[in-house]
C-alpha cells in the first residue's frame, strides 16, 4: 500500500498498534485506491497516550523555554529539509494537487513551529506593586491538551496546534481527522527525531467517539477543535462540564465584498483564491461575493473567462491547479448543494457538475443572482461552489454581510481606504482581510466570532490560549490582622 504506516498511532514515542479499533480505510481522493489501513483508538491506546501524555508534561513544563525552542527549531529544520516528501504524502492523504501542498501545508507548519519556538523564551508575568508589599503573575503551561483536527489541512492543523502548545510548556494527544489520519504521524516521528521527550506529542486515530473519549477525560485540560460548527458545539458543552479550555476553530459562510472602484482583476483572483484553491474546502473562505450592481457583469465576465482556464486533473501532475474533493461523501454533499442552487433558481455562470477527471472531482462553480435567503448562501458548502450576490450602497452590504450565524472572516475590495477600513469595522468577523482574501500568515491572529469559534490560533494571541496566569502576593511586613 502507498502510504501504509508502521502503525495506527504514534505514543510514547513509538508506534502503537491495536487491531481491536475498528478499521479506517484511507483513500488517495485522486483516484479513489485505498492508500493504507489503520484501526481507531481503543481505550487501552486512548489510556496509553493521555498517561504518557500527564507523565512527560510535567518535566516539560518545567524546563527553560529556550530548551523547548531549540528542539522545535530542529523540527523546523527537519520539515523543510523533507519538503517534497512530506508534500506527497500530504496530496495522497487530502487529493490536493502538489502544487498546492509544496507551498501551503507543511511550510506553513513550520512557520508554527519556527514562531512559537522564538516566541517561548519571551512570554513572561508582570509585578505589581503594591505600595510596599507585591504581586507577580507566572504563565504557566495548561498540562495535557486534545487536539482534534478537520480534513482539509491536515498537518498544518496538527502544526497550528502542537507549537503553541509544546512551546508554553504544554503536551499534546492530537486525534486527525478519520479522512486524513497520516500527516500528523510524520509530526509525531519528525519532533521526536528532533529530541522531543517522549509522550509530549501523541497521535491517536478514530472518528468522533475518540475526540469525544479526549474532550471528556478529567486529565485533559484543554480542548482545541479544528471542524464544523455541529461538532464544535458538542466538543464545547462536553469540554464546559469539566472546566476546559477550549479553542474552537468552526465553519463560515464568509462575505468577499466588492466594491466598483475596487481593481476588479485583484478582487476576481481572490474570489477564485477563496472559493477554489484546496477544491474550495476552507473554512475562511469568502463564499458570498458581494459586487456592486454597476461593475456586476464586468466582475462575472471576467470570472467566467479566468475560471475556464484552471487546470483540473491528476493532483500529482506538476500543472494542475485543482483537485478533487477528498471523498464520496463530500463530493455528494457538493453536489447536493449544486442542485439545491439551480432548483432555487441561481443562475449558473460556469461549471454546475460533477468533473470527469477522477471519481471525486467536482467542476469550479459559480452561481450569480443569488439572495440571501437561497441555501447556498446560507450554508457551508465546503467546495467549489462560488455564490455571486449584488448589492447598491455600503450600508446594504454591511447589514446583508453580516445575516448569518457564522463570524469567521470577511474581506473587502475598494480602492477608497477609509471606505475599506470603516466597512471592515462594522462587519462581525474574527479574521479579516482587505484589497487581499484568504491570506493567514502566523505573525496574524486566526479565529472567528458567533458561531464560528472562539479563540485565536497563531500570533501573540495563541500565548492566552495555552497558558494560565498564577498570581502570587508578596507580603513584605507584618500581618495587619484584627484577630
Ligand atoms: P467535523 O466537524 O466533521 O470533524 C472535525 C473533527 O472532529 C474530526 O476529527 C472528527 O472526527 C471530530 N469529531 C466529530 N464528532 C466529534 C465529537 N462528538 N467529539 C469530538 N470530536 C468529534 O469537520 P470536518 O468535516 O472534518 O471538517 C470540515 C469542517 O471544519 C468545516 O466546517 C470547516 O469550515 C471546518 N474548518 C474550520 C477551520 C478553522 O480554522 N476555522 C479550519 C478547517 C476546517
Amino acid at each position: 500500500m502507498k502510504a501504509q504506516p508502521k502503525a495506527s498511532h504514534f505514543v510514547n514515542g513509538d508506534w502503537l498498534e491495536d487491531t481491536a479499533g475498528a478499521p479506517i480505510e484511507v483513500i488517495y481522493p485522486g483516484t479513489g485506491e485505498v492508500i493504507a489501513r489503520l484501526h481507531a483508538a481503543t481505550p487501552a491506546v486512548l489510556e496509553a497516550a493521555i498517561a504518557g501524555a500527564v507523565a512527560a508534561q510535567a518535566d516539560w513544563g518545567r524546563r527553560r523555554p529556550i530548551e523547548r525552542a531549540r528542539v522545535l527549531m530542529k523540527a523546523v529544520e527537519i520539515i523543510r529539509a523533507r519538503g517534497e516528501e512530506l508534500a506527497l504524502l500530504e496530496t495522497l492523504d487530502t487529493g490536493k494537487p502538489i502544487q498546492e501542498t509544496r507551498v501551503a501545508d507543511w511550510p506553513s507548519g513550520a512557520d508554527a513551529l519556527e514562531y512559537f519556538a522564538g516566541l517561548a523564551p519571551t512570554v513572561t508575568g508582570e509585578t505589581i506593586p503594591l505600595g510596599g508589599d507585591f504581586a507577580y503573575t507566572i504563565r504557566e503551561p495548561l498540562g495535557v491538551c486534545a487536539g482534534i483536527g478537520a480534513w482539509n489541512y491536515p498537518s498544518q492543523i496538527a502544526c497550528w496546534k502542537a507549537a503553541p502548545a509544546l512551546a508554553l510548556g504544554n503536551a499534546m494527544v492530537f486525534k486527525p481527522s478519520e479522512v486524513t489520519p497520516l500527516g500528523a504521524l510524520k509530526l509525531a516521528e519528525i519532533l521526536i527525531e528532533a529530541g522531543m521527550p517522549a509522550g509530549l506529542f501523541n497521535v491517536v486515530q478514530g472518528r468522533g467517539a475518540v475526540g469525544a473519549a479526549l474532550a471528556t477525560d478529567s486529565r485533559i485540560a484543554k480542548v482545541s477543535l479544528t471542524g464544523s460548527v455541529p461538532t464544535g458545539a458538542k466538543v464545547y458543552a462536553a469540554a464546559a462540564a469539566g472546566m476546559k479550555h477550549v479553542t474552537m476553530e468552526l465553519g463560515g459562510k464568509s462575505p468577499l465584498i466588492v466594491f466598483d472602484d475596487a481593481d476588479l482583476d485583484s478582487a476576481v483572483g481572490a474570489a477564485m483564491l477563496g472559493n477554489f484553491y484546496s477544491s474550495g474546502q476552507i473554512c475562511s473562505n469568502g463564499t458570498r461575493v458581494f459586487v456592486q450592481r454597476s461593475v456586476k457583469e464586468a466582475f462575472l465576465s471576467r470570472l467566467a473567462a479566468r475560471t475556464a482556464k484552471i487546470v483540473a486533473g491528476d493532483p500529482l501532475a506538476e500543472d494542475t491547479q485543482f483537485g478533487p474533493l477528498v471523498s464520496a461523501a463530500q463530493h455528494e454533499k457538493v453536489l447536493g448543494y449544486i442542485e439545491r442552487a439551480k432548483a432555487e433558481g441561481a443562475r449558473l455562470v460556469c461549471g454546475g457538475s460533477a468533473g470527469n477527471e477522477g471519481p471525486l472531482f467536482v467542476q469550479p462553480t459559480v452561481f450569480a443572482d443569488v439572495t440571501d435567503t437561497m441555501t447556498l448562501a446560507r450554508e457551508e458548502v465546503f467546495g467549489p461552489v462560488m455564490a455571486v450576490l449584488d448589492f447598491e450602497t455600503e450600508e446594504e452590504v454591511i447589514a446583508r454581510a453580516n445575516g448569518t450565524e457564522f463570524g469567521l472572516a470577511a474581506g473587502v475590495f475598494t480602492a477608497d481606504l477609509a471606505r475599506g477600513h470603516r466597512v471592515i469595522g462594522q462587519l462581525a468577523a474574527g479574521t479579516c482581510w482587505i484589497n487581499a482574501y484568504n491570506l493567514t500568515p502566523v505573525e496574524m491572529p486566526f479565529g472567528a466570532v458567533k458561531a464560528s469559534g472562539l479563540g485565536r490560533e497563531n500570533s501573540r494571541a495563541a500565548v492566552e490560549h495555552y497558558t494560565q496566569v498564577k498570581a502570587v502576593y508578596v507580603g513584605t511586613g507584618p500581618v495587619d490582622s484584627p484577630y
